[in-house]
């Protein structure tokens, strides 16, 4: 039986095929678009779109619901939203924006699925190249799939493989499906915009990059090395004794100590007492993890950790979450908790000048909701940059 897709499921799967022909037949160039009635209020849905990914999926299910318009109108403005978030996100060319839009758009439209008619859940599905009746998916597609994933049963060591397919069971599948949505969401991003196109964004781009800096704040507050994961306490420990840490180590220290909010040149500070110690390369490295070489990089997972065997030391937090950033804003949490007059070994506060502050409420999201590392999850990403 053939499928019928209508406007309202562009709203709800904008990622598809038949949701981007719809935007073209009526959208033109963007910088024409973003000049008529319906590109400026798709602009502002663009940027709630994004900036509430910033927030997590908490109530995304009852928004999502009672936000769909049923009007023409409002059909092109929500669908074409989507579409010029990717273009902002992409001139953004921030990873961990990217990351949090990619996971909080697939948790949505997964949400949609769960509730949808079974024939159209299984074509949104087969449009995205998966099969939800089989309890096997081919091996490269899987690889691509289980990168995201961070508990230990999605990985490959973990399951088993017959001629080149991964066994997977029933109750897996709607987690797969979701995986499927977020790559298919993520893939190709950051697009290539056009330099002009950005400059036209560019007031949208410093809102949100402002948004996520209050938010990145909130979420970890002042810089504590007394809540610092195993890990990066080890690598710090060596980078004092005057230990050289392998390139995998830098990266992960790197980007945790950026991603918490530390300075760069505080961050340098710390690599001076290296052996190899050389300042204009430990600028550009530092520099270039924090973003300013366009693309801002998120610490790796804890799997990603420790496959590059600088996860050591683990603790008993640490079995209980999958990402050293969320080992951090736990912990937090928990000696705030304990003891609300914090005395711990302060490598960097920036909070002394009172300029900073923290807010517990904003620590409630988990860290894969939130960078997902939001995070695409980069962990991959970022770790084969790191090895290469
Ligand atoms: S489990 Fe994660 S947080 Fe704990 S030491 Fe290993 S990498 Fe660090």
């Amino acid at each position: 039986m053939r499928v019928r897709i209508d406007e309202k499921d562009f709203i709800n799967y904008p990622f598809l095929k038949e949701s981007q022909n719809f935007v073209s037949s009526y959208a033109g160039s963007p910088e024409r678009f973003l000049g008529t009635s319906t590109g400026k209020a798709a602009l502002a849905q663009a940027k709630d779109r994004i900036l509430s990914s910033f927030a997590g999926k908490s109530g995304q299910k009852t928004a999502a619901r009672t936000s769909i318009p049923t009007d023409s109108e409002g059909i092109k403005i929500a669908v074409s939203g989507y579409a010029l978030a990717r273009v902002i996100i992409s001139c953004m060319k921030d990873r961990m924006v990217i990351d949090r839009f990619t996971r909080n758009e697939a948790q949505k439209a997964y949400e949609c699925l769960l509730d949808e008619e079974p024939d159209k859940k299984v074509f949104v599905a087969t449009s995205l190249g998966i099969d939800i009746s089989a309890d096997e998916v081919p091996l490269v597609p899987y690889v691509e799939l289980s990168s995201g994933m961070r508990e230990e049963r999605w990985r490959l060591v973990n399951r088993d493989i017959e001629h080149g397919m991964v066994k997977v069971k029933k109750n897996e599948t709607d987690e797969i499906l979701r995986e499927c949505i977020r790559v298919a969401i993520s893939r190709n991003l950051p697009l290539p915009i056009p330099q002009g196109i950005c400059e036209v964004l560019s007031p949208v781009v410093k809102e949100i990059s402002a948004a996520e800096q209050q938010h990145l704040l909130e979420q970890f507050g002042s810089v504590d090395e007394s809540c610092f994961p195993p890990c990066m306490q080890a690598l710090i420990t060596a980078l004092s004794a005057g230990t050289n840490i392998s390139h995998p180590g830098r990266f992960a220290l790197t980007a945790f100590l950026h991603n918490i909010g530390m300075n760069s040149s505080d961050i340098i500070g710390l690599y001076c007492r290296a052996p190899d110690f050389d300042l204009s390369r430990t600028m550009y490295q530092v520099e270039h993890i924090s973003g300013r070489g366009g693309t801002e990089y998120t610490a790796p997972s804890c799997a990603a950790m420790r496959t590059t065997g600088v996860c050591v030391k683990k603790d008993q937090l640490c079995d209980r979450i999958s990402h050293p950033l969320n080992y951090y804003k736990q912990k937090k949490r928990k000696d705030k908790r304990a003891a609300p007059v914090l005395s711990g070994n302060m490598l960097v506060n920036r909070n002394a000048g009172g300029a900073h502050r923290e807010n517990e409420a904003g620590n409630s999201e988990n860290i894969r909701d939130s960078r997902g590392h939001q995070q695409g999850e980069h962990d991959e990403e970022n770790n084969k940059k790191n090895q290469s």
